[in-house]
């Protein structure tokens, strides 16, 4: 296999002018990923300005209700809410190892922007984030988030200004500027060698599992369960336990308002579970496409979700029967969204809402037992940025009853 492949899935499909990148890339990585002094650093900014090690949460009412044990992998207390800046954070320390002075980033919803942008502040770098000019609109908080930490967010006005747009135009950006630039992806996505990147930077939440599990339970859960959108939290928790074959491994995608499985009706952004082969920001994957292979917009009620490809490595994993796909749809992540405020006072991101709600839908179907009686669950973010949304929608639901 090549190296760039995870089975017929990765790869590097990208105009002939950024091989170089990509090549220049790789090799920093290569070189930096197991020197002392890059680790220490590294270490460093995960502790002192991620907050690490992030607890391994006993949920005791959630577990007394469902009868098993759950554990909850808590990256919602990592700096800015989420785990995405576990990456940021690693990506920015490599590129200031490789000399680079400027970041760019794409962003849908504006949460892998503003990691970016906390990472670039701390860290002393010029940075510019592209973002379609419809969720610009949509996201105007975050936006602020991006200025006030002195990112440049660019408004994409090209096709259906939103993601797609905004990864096109961070493309063309690199091949301009890729002297002094570091395009960071923000997922376990696109090409060589960054779904491996990713991956390894987000690692650190498996690996704190092993550890922490071992400690409170003396062996490994049966499963682990995470949101996938792009797949990063997801990765980053199964990763270390790939070869310990006996723990079960569900990513849970956007099955959206109701999930459909036709081509034309993608109301979901279940790229795993019906997606098909095609080629999507520099990666060969599973996308979400129509019959003439254009990209399908995904829809879900968790913005962080809404893409339409998965990682390959996922895709492989998924392919040999190594982890076990599955999704939530908007409702039942609403309801995991109010379970997990009500029993353990803790909001969850409605992004993390679909990890939960798939145990919920399991337990429902009388299905728990598939998943063991010691379960992790990561809770990939905090649900603060999500309130508007739900209240929204209980707002437009007590009218509806009124009617
Ligand atoms: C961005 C995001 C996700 C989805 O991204 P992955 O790469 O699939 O992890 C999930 N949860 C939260 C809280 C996010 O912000």
């Amino acid at each position: 296999m090549k190296k760039s492949m995870y089975g017929k899935f990765g790869g590097q499909f990208v105009p002939e002018v950024l091989m170089p990148a990509l090549t220049e890339l790789e090799e920093a990585y290569e070189r930096y990923k197991d020197d002392r002094e890059f680790l220490k650093e590294l270490d460093y900014y995960m502790k002192e300005f991620a907050g690490r090690e992030t607890p391994l949460y006993f949920a005791k009412n959630l577990s007394e209700k469902y009868g098993i044990k759950i554990y909850l992998k808590r990256e919602d207390l990592v700096h800015g809410g989420a785990h995405k800046l576990n990456n940021t954070l690693g990506q920015a320390l490599l590129a200031k190892y490789m000399g680079k002075k400027r970041l760019i980033a794409e962003t849908g919803a504006g949460q892998h922007g503003t990691a970016t942008a906390m990472a670039a502040a701390n860290m002393g770098f010029e940075s510019e984030v592209y973002m379609g000019a419809k969720d610009v609109i949509r996201q105007h908080m975050n936006v602020y988030r991006m200025e006030l930490m002195g990112t440049k967010v660019n408004a994409v006005e090209s096709g259906s200004k939103t993601l797609k747009d905004a990864i096109n135009e961070a493309f063309r950006d690199w091949v301009t500027n890729v002297e002094n630039t570091h395009y960071l992806i923000g997922s376990v996505v696109g090409s060589h060698p960054y779904p491996m990147i990713v991956r390894d930077f987000q690692s650190v939440i498996g690996k704190e599992v092993k550890d922490q599990i071992m400690e409170k339970e003396g062996r490994y859960p049966d499963s682990i369960i995470a949101c996938a959108g792009g797949g990063s939290n997801a990765m980053g928790i199964f990763y270390p336990f790939i070869e310990d074959k006996e723990v079960k491994l569900f990513p849970v995608e956007a099955g959206g308002k109701e999930m459909r499985t036709t081509e034309k009706e993608a109301l979901h952004s279940a790229s795993l579970c019906v997606g098909e082969e095609g080629i999507l920001q520099g990666a060969h994957t599973l996308i979400l496409q129509d019959k003439y292979g254009q990209i399908l917009e995904s829809s879900s009620i968790s913005a962080g979700l809404d893409y339409s490809g998965v990682g390959p490595e996922l895709a492989y994993l998924a392919d040999i029967g190594r982890i076990t796909p599955c999704y939530a749809n908007d409702d039942e992540a609403l309801e995991a969204f109010y379970e997990l405020s009500r029993l353990e006072g803790i909001i969850p991101a409605l992004e993390s809402s679909h990890a939960i709600a798939y145990l919920m839908k399991m337990a429902k179907m009388g299905k728990l037992g598939e998943l063991g009686d010691l379960v992790v669950i990561n809770l990939s973010g905090r649900g603060d940025k999500d309130l508007e949304t739900v209240f929204k929608l209980k707002e437009e639901e007590s009218k509806e009853d009124c009617l």
